[in-house]
């Protein structure tokens, strides 16, 4: 793949999971194979607008040498940016020769993708899809065969948790990680557009109940939404 559909490449702070607050230039990668019912990036999903630029290696490698200036790291974001795997696979030498850090957000359903790119990604920010969350089908598989190669580098994993989100997802999700390795930090984050609503306590007790088979669960805000930034 010559060119990646790009919706924008901007810096800011990261504002979710492990990392929440560090400088990071964000490449935004167009599309999604999933639906989220909350997605907080829609217009990435590409149903009903389609609106990105067509970007070769050397525009974003520009784009983001330019914005670079002592960042954390880069982080490759969406949408999904691992349905664009040829590109991001050709573009990370170029990152790490120049010493910067990749960091992949993703929905954590495509493992052969991730296959294909895994050896130049320093972080992996992976979400697991809650289905009671999601309104999507269940994943489980797929997050499996993800984490067990993404564990290769530095991972954690983080769940969205709405007003209805089921018990039983939390608890299953927290045993498929365990399964993996019970030392993964696992985030939970209580759904911003759902605040009012419960969610705060929710985690609270889902926290206690993912603490019986994992060592590190908290519990976090999605930072970007309090502080109105990107
Ligand atoms: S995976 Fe992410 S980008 Fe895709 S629909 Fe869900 S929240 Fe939106």
């Amino acid at each position: 793949m010559s060119k990646a559909k790009i919706m924008e490449v901007f810096r800011s702070v990261q504002g979710e999971g492990k990392y929440a607050g560090v400088a990071q230039v964000f490449v935004r990668f167009f599309e999604c194979n999933m639906h989220c019912v909350w997605c907080d990036t829609p217009n990435s999903i590409g149903d009903t607008v389609r609106r990105y630029d067509e970007v070769t290696l050397d525009e974003l490698w520009l784009k983001v040498r330019g914005l670079w200036d002592r960042c954390h790291s880069v982080s490759l974001t969406g949408g999904e940016p691992l349905l664009q795997e040829e590109f991001i696979k050709a573009f990370l030498p170029r990152l790490k020769e120049a010493g910067m850090s990749s960091y992949l957000e993703t929905n954590g359903i495509l493992p052969r993708a991730l296959e294909a790119v895994i050896e130049d990604i320093d972080i992996v920010s992976m979400d697991i899809k809650l289905p009671s969350s999601t309104r999507c089908r269940p994943y489980w598989g797929e997050h499996g065969e993800f984490l067990k190669i993404a564990r290769r580098k530095e991972v954690f994993v983080k769940a969205v948790i709405s007003s209805a989100t089921e018990k039983q997802d939390v608890l299953r999700s927290a045993e498929l990680v365990s399964r993996i390795d019970p030392a993964i930090e696992y985030i939970l984050q209580p759904n911003y557009f759902d605040r009012q609503n419960g969610v705060v306590g929710k985690c609270l007790e889902f926290q206690k109940e993912c603490a019986r088979v994992l060592k590190n669960v908290r519990v976090m805000p999605q930072m970007h939404k309090f502080m109105k930034v990107q």
